[in-house]
């Protein structure tokens, strides 16, 4: 592995079918069949009522930032390369919070309330993040 690939997440029996999603460019969140209640990241149960009862939901891909940050230091080799770069807590229309990088040529306008799209980045060895880029005024 060369020191500048980027760190990969390594999914779990629970967080695959996610995984596998994004990498057919989907974006999905658990949601409970239960109660109805929508959750990210994934777990093994529904936080709300405790039920094991959960389902895979396909999201929108929109939504809008909840905060970020520019960085402008970074820890690892890959990133370095792409500094400056955006991570944001992005607040999907759904009702669940996820972090992620603000991409593309205007991220580094990202704003608080910025609506913003999921974009799949093909990540390496197979795996395909999710992040999201500017989609207009909020
Ligand atoms: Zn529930």
């Amino acid at each position: 592995m060369s020191t500048s690939q980027r760190p990969l997440p390594r999914p779990s029996d629970i967080t695959q079918p996610y995984w596998d999603a994004a990498a057919a460019h989907r974006l999905v969140v658990q949601q409970c069949r239960a109660c109805g209640s929508k959750q990210f990241y994934p777990r093994c149960l529904c936080m709300k009522c405790a039920s094991e009862d959960l389902e895979w939901a396909a999201c929108s891909g929109q939504g809008s930032v909840y905060t970020y940050t520019i960085n402008h230091r970074a820890p690892h080799e890959h990133f370095k390369a792409r500094l400056p770069y955006v991570t944001a807590m992005i607040d999907l229309d759904e009702g669940v919070r996820m972090m992620a990088n603000i991409v593309g040529d205007d991220a580094l306008r990202t704003a608080i309330g910025a609506r913003v799209r999921v974009v799949f980045e093909e990540a390496g060895d197979g795996v395909t993040l999710p992040q999201f880029e500017l989609a207009g005024e909020p």
